[in-house]
């Protein structure tokens, strides 16, 4: 089984029902196990800030598909939740985007998939889910703990559990 962290984002629609839908999809199509998961967390637009704010969270799986085929899986799952890849620009909004972040300590540097994911230590949005579920797996040879104290995270607040709204 392989341990493989995994990062979800999206800003249209319902992007907090479409999480806990995806995760489900994800565990049963990749004969996965849920080992962690994060808190949703709302942070601003990346790349292209003309667009509502995202919310992001994080898990943690083990799976024993191999990582083109769990690939598969997450772009069969973004999807079934109304991605459209056909029509969308780069960085912009989107119902559901899931990124392989680690699998195992595999490297692998191609356009397809390229492991770890490599403008992960950029970005508090997905350092600060990891944190939350993964402190100090080492990733690349740095932990998401050293990684996010380098890292400004204004703007990004974890939102309540679901269960503990009114
Ligand atoms: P970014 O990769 O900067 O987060 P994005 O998630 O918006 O951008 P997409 O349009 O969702 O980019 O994906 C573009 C391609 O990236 C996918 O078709 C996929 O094959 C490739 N890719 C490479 N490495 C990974 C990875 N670790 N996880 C998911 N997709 C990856
Ligand atoms: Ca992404
Ligand atoms: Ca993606």
């Amino acid at each position: 089984m392989a341990s493989v962290l995994i990062a979800l984002g999206g800003n249209v629609g319902d992007v907090r029902a479409t999480f806990q839908k995806a995760i489900a999809h994800i565990c049963g199509m990749a004969q996965a196990a849920l080992v962690a998961r994060s808190s949703d967390y709302a942070t601003p637009p990346w790349g292209d800030a003309q667009q509502d704010r995202f919310i992001n969270a994080c898990i943690a799986i083990e799976t024993s598909l191999d990582p083109h085929a769990l690939l598969f899986v997450l772009h069969k799952v973004e999807a079934k939740f109304g991605r459209d890849r056909a029509h969308e620009r780069r960085w912009g909004p989107r119902t559901l985007d899931l990124d392989i972040i680690a699998y195992d300590d595999m490297r692998l540097d191609k356009p397809e998939l390229t492991l770890p994911h490599p403008r992960l230590f950029e970005r508090a949005f997905v350092l600060v889910p990891l944190a939350e579920i993964a402190p100090d797996r080492p990733i690349a040879g740095r932990t998401p703990r050293q990684a996010l104290a380098g890292l400004a995270t204004d703007g990004i607040e974890r939102l309540p559990d679901l269960q503990e709204m009114p």
